[in-house]
């Protein structure tokens, strides 16, 4: 590791160990699902709140005995049970073509074989099927039973991440997964992992807003360019507005 990237690993420790504190590490896993249902469920989320496509998925699971009478469902079915989410017109053929995918590369219609590969080959299996970007990947293999150290990058992390100058502000969402598990120690486990995922996360959904982050009371606004910036920013514009002072 060259000294950049060895000061870039130290701040992210740094944040990471922060935000711990702000919002209770360990945290617990929200799903346990097995990993062809967090698929699933993955692929349902995409762009859409987390109540409508966890409602989706539910109807798609009551109303089928199991993934494969998904796949072979017709196709407009589908996309009306789960009419709730973004785009369900697309959702749903993309789902049944993911669901064909594993069943043709992988023998059978399950994922639990990817337990025992490491991450990365997991990872890159995964990125084969069309559909299946860095985030489904990761998200399968750490959200899911399989509990693997792998780290999602969704858009609050990613946009903390561009804040406090993790990564670059050019840098996409999908890089941005091997730019930011990088920095994270070896030896970590699934659960730390995890936990580095949700409190970036959490941090953009409870301060770092898209719109006028909290810096103010950010904890880690001293590590944070962007917030130091609008500090700053503030603080020009509120003496160019006070009144002269009359001698
Ligand atoms: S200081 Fe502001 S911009 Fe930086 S991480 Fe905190 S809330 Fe976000």
């Amino acid at each position: 590791m060259n000294q950049d990237a060895q000061t870039l690993a130290a701040k992210a420790l740094e944040i990471h160990h922060r935000l711990c504190e702000v919002y209770g590490c360990p945290i617990p896993y929200f799903h346990n699902l097995d990993p062809l249902s967090e698929l699933v469920s993955s692929l349902l989320s995409h762009r859409t709140r987390n109540a409508d496509s966890g409602r989706a998925f539910k109807a798609l699971r009551a109303r089928y005995p199991d993934w494969s009478a998904v796949r072979d469902a017709p196709t407009t079915e589908i996309e009306r049970i789960i009419g709730g989410v973004t785009w369900p017109e697309q959702k749903a053929p993309r789902i049944q073509a993911v669901l064909r995918a594993v069943e043709e590369r992988h023998g059978s219609l399950s994922l639990d074989f990817l337990g025992d590969m490491p991450v990365r080959e997991a990872r890159a299996w995964l990125e084969t099927i069309p559909g299946v970007g860095p985030k489904t990947s990761a998200a399968v293999l750490s959200f899911s039973t399989l509990r693997k150290a792998a780290l999602p990058v969704d858009s609050h992390h990613h946009r903390v991440a561009q804040r406090t100058g993790l990564i670059p502000k050019s840098m996409d969402v999908g890089p941005s997964h091997a730019a930011l598990a990088a920095m994270l120690p070896e030896g970590w486990d699934a659960q730390q992992v995890y936990d580095n995922h949700e409190i970036m996360m959490l941090h953009g959904q409870q301060c770092c807003f898209f719109k006028n982050p909290a810096c103010v009371r950010c904890a880690v606004l001293d590590l944070c360019p962007t917030g130091l910036g609008r500090m700053q920013a503030q603080e020009a514009e509120q003496t160019f507005r006070k009144p002269a002072v009359k001698a």
